[in-house]
């Protein structure tokens, strides 16, 4: 059956008009949906029986719920496991930061890109995540904690943008006015580089801050640690980045995974420093965390400091991601694999 909460703003108005109502009608509906967070048409309390019979009989809830929270004993991160009605899990995470509470949310139940030093990839890809299903996650999040969420990042499971709709709907309906009204210049979306949706996100007028994964300096050594490098070149990638930064006038961030041996010598932060003059971007370096399957090591503190002095020294802006839950953290997907295990 259909979704009532998977309908963009417009689909639900059409809906609407579908069941011989007045398109106004949308508003209310729209709002108890995704404003209030209801997970159904009882709870809906100025919406008359008929209009809720009627569509009830074409469209259901989605459903989610919480499998199961990891509490932080050192912040206030917590990390859900959230479960869908097919029974996937995916992983989702609440961090507080100075600026304001942030979901980490999931895109894709497991991933296809491959990535040696990730566990979302480990078991392979199941399928795509719903526009609602990715909603649910921010709506449970908030409910759970009683916070309400100011930002969000799609940095959970998945490549956002081989997802590309159902992200694009996700978007317009989180920033909606009359759902969270979460504006775009407060979500993220990282992406490993899918270059021909790097171009048509540009396109579409949604002033999202776009995270590159970049992780290596080079064309060979990026290969040798993203498979998905193969098919898209590093110098498309930048290509399509300036594109994006020309298009939106918004500041990129190039996210660099610090690999203990592999990526983080000072020769290696003068090359990605050539790379990435002269653009509107920050890069975020990112304590590699330890993942089970991948033999893969962080590099020492003193190692990404020194990386950072170096793109600094080159007029590259570059901070070090600081790490929230370090307790459960169990990088990203960890935490499925294990229960996938059990
Ligand atoms: N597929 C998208 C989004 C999901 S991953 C992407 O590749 O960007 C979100 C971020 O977490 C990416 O930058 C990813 O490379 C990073 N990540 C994956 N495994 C990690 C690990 N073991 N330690 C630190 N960051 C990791």
């Amino acid at each position: 059956m259909k979704k009532i909460d998977d309908l963009s703003f417009d689909e639900l108005q059409e809906a609407i008009i579908g069941i011989k109502e007045p398109k106004f009608k949308a508003n209310q509906i729209f709002e108890w949906i995704h404003n209030k967070t209801v997970d159904s048409y009882d709870e809906m309390k100025n919406v008359s029986k008929k209009v809720k019979a009627e569509l009830q009989k074409e469209y259901e809830f989605t459903k989610a719920a919480i499998e199961l929270k990891l509490q932080s004993k050192l912040d206030e991160t917590k990390k859900y496991v959230i479960k869908f009605e097919d029974g996937n899990i995916v992983e989702s995470v609440f961090l507080k930061y100075k600026f304001g509470n942030t979901a980490c949310i999931s895109s894709q139940v497991g991933c296809k890109m491959g990535c040696h030093f990730c566990a979302s990839t480990k078991n392979g890809f199941i399928r795509d995540l719903t526009a609602a299903e990715m909603l649910k996650q921010i709506y449970l999040i908030q409910k759970d904690t009683g916070e309400k969420i100011s930002n969000v990042v799609i940095m959970g499971s998945g490549e956002p943008l081989e997802n590309y709709s159902n992200i694009v709907k996700f978007l317009n309906i989180i920033n909606h006015d009359k759902g969270q009204n979460i504006s775009m210049r407060k979500i993220t979306l990282s992406t490993s580089g899918i270059v021909p949706n790097i171009y048509k996100l540009a396109e579409e007028n949604i002033p999202i801050t776009l995270a590159i994964s970049l992780h290596a300096p080079s064309q060979e050594k990026r290969e040798e640690i993203m498979p998905i490098a193969r098919k898209y070149k590093l110098a498309n990638i930048l290509k399509a980045c300036d594109y994006y930064i020309k298009t939106t006038g918004r500041r990129l961030t190039f996210e660099y995974i610090m690999i203990k041996g592999f990526n983080d010598s000072s020769e290696d932060a003068a090359i990605l420093s050539n790379l990435l003059k002269g653009k509107l971007a920050n890069v975020n370096l990112i304590p590699c965390n330890y993942v089970k399957e991948a033999n893969i090591q962080s590099s020492d503190n003193l190692d990404i400091e020194n990386f950072k002095k170096v793109l600094r020294e080159n007029g590259i802006n570059a901070t070090v991601r600081r790490e929230l839950g370090s307790d459960i953290n169990a990088a990203c997907g960890q935490l499925r694999n294990d229960i996938l295990k059990m």
